[in-house]
């Protein structure tokens, strides 16, 4: 039997309708930028297994020093233990993250990261003996599929059996030069008719909602007037974080920086799961007390794997080198220049570009999850291009390690692609 009717017989997909969907691609091999399907053919991965893989895959670097973490202490229950993985790993987060974090939460996903960091804000708040229980969000925003995330997240398209089950959450809409007033007139409102306990956003880039960008400015002045109410501020740089928007965090670009901020994905490499919620003194000292009672019981079985955490500060040492600082720099200067020559094309509505991410919206109608979003999709894999259009949408976001001449074969198939259509 061949690995896709293997894959058949027990195996149920993520987003997928299994009964119109194609089988999916089975891949047997992965190195550097790119992957190799099980007929030897390769693929550069242009969404770098979605942010994941940012110093690519199977980096011998990261690999030396997860084996010889394997052989050394593998897992430990991490109440009541520690480990010294876990420790450096907290310290070189403490040390590339804003200045105003301090302390390090453990859990296993970018959707428990922030299901963690929305807790601690509720619990913040009542551990002062106020009970506030609304929590702000960005219209389209994505944050996860776990319920307190999902709750956040406004691209609610497929959350129609849960939403009965959500908490509070109150709506904006992402602040642009013309609607700012508006968003800011939206927010007061808001937080003088609700008990407000936290914002959570992603800051200046929303992955999921087709890398839709804002400026810092007006989040910045969001973020002001959340401080001035006392709602704590969840940044979800799960996307945005190590390096992606030409900064270690995209938080770096605003001067109010974040009570809590949520992170995963290019966390631990592309190797394994995790994710860890940092957060200020001041979120923390709100949960001492001489009362068990005070103290926040979120716990994961794997939280703070010492495997995973050797990976995570691998990756930390990568993204510090000036290798990978000149990658980035590369991959900026080329998206700048791919931009300045097809931004004009007939087919081409819009552009935008943020650090190693790039997007450009097709001036086509066409559905999220339709036919002509799998064309295009096909038309980039039949080119050895792995890119996923999110509807209109066509976004890369490489591994930093791709190489000038990958990264300008993703855009000669883009631009093949706009003088089809
Ligand atoms: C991917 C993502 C999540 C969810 O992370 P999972 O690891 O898939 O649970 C949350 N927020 C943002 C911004 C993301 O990009």
């Amino acid at each position: 039997m061949s690995l896709q009717q293997r894959d058949k017989q027990h195996l149920w997909h993520p987003l997928t309708q299994h009964k119109i969907h194609p089988d999916a691609l089975p891949i047997v091999k992965a190195e550097g930028a790119l992957l190799y399907d099980d007929k030897g053919k390769e693929y550069i991965d242009g969404i770098a297994s979605w942010y994941t893989a940012m110093y690519g895959h199977c980096n011998p670097f990261i690999l030396e020093r997860v084996s010889k973490q394997m052989q050394t202490l593998d897992q430990i229950v991490f109440a009541g233990f520690t480990h010294e993985p876990a420790i450096e790993l907290s310290e070189k987060l403490i040390e590339i993250l804003p200045d105003n974090q301090e302390k390090i939460f453990f859990s296993d996903n970018g959707s428990t990261a922030n299901e963690v960091g929305i807790k601690m804000a509720l619990q913040y708040h009542f551990n002062k003996g106020e009970k506030r229980n609304t929590i702000i969000a960005f219209e389209d925003g994505f944050h996860g599929d776990t319920f307190g995330a999902m709750s956040a997240s406004g691209l609610s398209v497929y959350n129609g059996p849960f939403e009965d089950f959500f908490i509070d959450v109150k709506r904006i809409p992402t602040p642009n030069k013309d609607n700012f007033d508006e968003v800011l007139k939206s927010l007061r409102h808001i937080i003088s008719t609700n008990k407000v306990a936290a914002f959570i956003y992603e800051p200046l880039v929303q992955g999921a909602n087709a890398m839709h960008m804002f400026e810092a400015k007006y989040l910045d002045r969001i973020l002001e007037i959340c401080k001035e109410n006392t709602i704590i501020t969840i940044a979800d740089e799960v996307m945005t974080g190590f390096g992606k928007t030409g900064k270690n965090f995209a938080s770096e670009y605003m001067s109010t920086q974040p009570d809590i901020i949520s992170m995963s994905k290019a966390l631990t490499a592309g190797f394994v799961p995790m994710a860890v919620t940092s957060c200020t003194q001041e979120i923390y000292d709100a949960f001492l007390d001489d009362s068990v009672g005070k103290a926040f019981f979120h716990a994961h079985t794997y939280s703070a794997n010492p495997i995973a955490c050797s990976v995570a500060i691998a990756g930390i040492d990568l993204l510090s080198s000036e290798n990978i600082q000149e990658k980035i720099s590369m991959i900026i200067k080329s998206h700048q220049e791919f931009d300045d020559r097809i931004k004009e094309h007939p087919r081409i509505k819009t552009t935008r570009r943020k650090g190693v991410i790039y997007a450009l919206d097709l001036d086509i109608e066409m559905d999220r999850y339709g036919k002509k979003r799998y064309e295009i999709f096909d038309h980039f894999m039949q080119n050895g291009v792995c890119l996923r259009p999110l509807g209109k949408t066509i976004y890369i976001l490489p591994p930093y390690v791709i190489t000038k001449q990958e990264l300008d074969k993703v855009y000669q198939t883009i631009e093949q692609l706009l003088n089809q259509l």
